[in-house]
């Protein structure tokens, strides 16, 4: 697969893809993570003197209303006034003065374009890969770089579309995700552990599909774990609970008894926001939020000894500090120097981020949907794009 190395960039018109989807509120930007991962690409090519161009979605824009809301000049403001980058800024996604700011960039110098998926208010072009959108945003550059991990799960004109007309390759943050995640899923050193949380097992099918024969463990927690204590008839009150799921999940525990291990005990509360408390037998008035402490140690004597560790999905409602024990537990037991721990998924990664635990994984990814995809094994289009 290229990559941005392969290519002479010097004076040429460099499009690349990045993801600044981040979260804004009141203009000011609450997780810059995506775009510090992102100045590397734009930095290599600014430093090779190329005139860059990025694009990047913000949100959806589905109204008029919208617009305003994903508006991407708080990025801009920080690229300008954060990194020493030369950048302007293009309130419009195409017409004359987008094309004139791209005439007058000068090598190493960037401009950043307004949200793509302001082309989805007429006729959802960007989301759709509209061909025409694409050829046109393609007639700005010479040589497109994709670096938008996050979105390269999704087929859309700024990535798919622009990388199947213009000579393609991926920027360095697509690369080091591929790096750190391809050789764990492909070939992992074992006893490897998958780790899966969050709120639902049908979101996690695909991807327990495609790891179970090759995990040693699959500890199970987060709101997904009550489907499968009821498939064994354990009481579990006003937990989350998938009832379409459940012979799925008495299936698995049948075909893999020694494999997937699920929790002992819960904190629960008999309303969700309250105080709760620790419990092996659940109530039918309790919900489970969080993975008791017990739970905890057993979890931990697993993964102490595994080599290979993939997480997936909180194991509580971390949300709130009430319920985020055990996921702060199981981040806090992590050592990078002898084992391989990648974090994927976009709660998952904020968690561990915002506990304060960055330091001792392997690998966070930073897309959620992306990496989901790249755990069941799919091919990203984004990526395929790229040969
Ligand atoms: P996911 O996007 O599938 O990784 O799910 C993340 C969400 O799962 C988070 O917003 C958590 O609050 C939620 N979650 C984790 N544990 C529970 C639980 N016990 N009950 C309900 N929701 C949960």
């Amino acid at each position: 697969m290229k990559t941005i190395k392969d290519f002479d960039l010097k004076n040429k018109r460099v499009i690349i893809r990045v993801d600044f989807n981040v979260p804004i509120k009141n203009g000011v930007i609450t997780d810059d993570n995506r775009i510090k991962e992102s100045l590397d690409t734009i930095n290599y090519a600014v430093n090779n003197e190329a005139r860059v161009i990025l694009l990047s979605h913000l949100g959806r824009v589905k109204e008029t209303a919208d617009l305003a809301k994903n508006d991407l000049s708080p990025v801009f403001d920080y690229l300008r006034d954060k990194t020493t980058l030369k950048v302007h800024f293009s309130s419009e996604t195409r017409g004359h003065k987008l094309e004139e700011l791209v005439n007058e960039l000068k090598p190493g110098e960037v401009l950043l374009v307004q949200n793509t998926r302001y082309e989805d208010l007429d006729g959802n072009k960007e989301s759709s890969n509209d061909p025409e959108l694409a050829k046109y945003w393609a007639s700005l550059g010479d040589i497109f770089i994709n670096d938008a991990f996050a979105t390269a799960h999704r087929a859309h004109a700024s990535n798919v579309g622009i990388g199947s007309i213009l000579p393609s390759g991926v920027g360095f943050l697509i690369q080091k995700e591929l790096d750190n995640m391809l050789p764990v899923i492909n070939n992992p050193i074992k006893p490897f552990t998958v780790i899966l949380g969050g709120s639902k097992v049908s979101d996690k099918i695909g991807l327990i599909a495609n790891l179970i024969d090759k995990v040693d463990y699959l500890l199970v927690g987060g709101g997904m774990a009550y489907t499968f204590l009821k498939s064994q008839n354990k009481e579990i009150g006003q937990s989350l609970l998938e009832e379409e799921y459940l012979e799925y999940c008495r299936d698995l525990l049948n075909k893999y008894p020694n494999k997937i291990i699920l929790p002992v005990d819960n904190y629960c509360a008999k309303e969700i926001g309250q105080e709760g408390l620790i419990k092996e037998e659940m109530d039918s008035t309790d919900i489970g939020l969080d993975i008791g402490p017990k739970t905890i140690n057993i979890f931990k004597e697993y993964l102490v000894k595994s080599k290979t560790i993939i997480w997936n999905g909180p194991l509580g409602v971390f949300e709130n500090p009430l319920y985020a024990n055990g996921t702060k537990e199981i981040s806090s037991s992590f050592n990078k120097n002898n084992q391989t721990i990648i974090v994927g998924g976009g709660d998952t990664a904020s968690a561990v981020i915002n506990l304060g635990y960055k330091d001792l994984v392997t690998h966070i990814s930073t897309g959620g949907g992306a990496s989901l995809e790249l755990l069941e094994g799919k091919d990203l289009p984004g990526i395929s794009i790229i040969k």
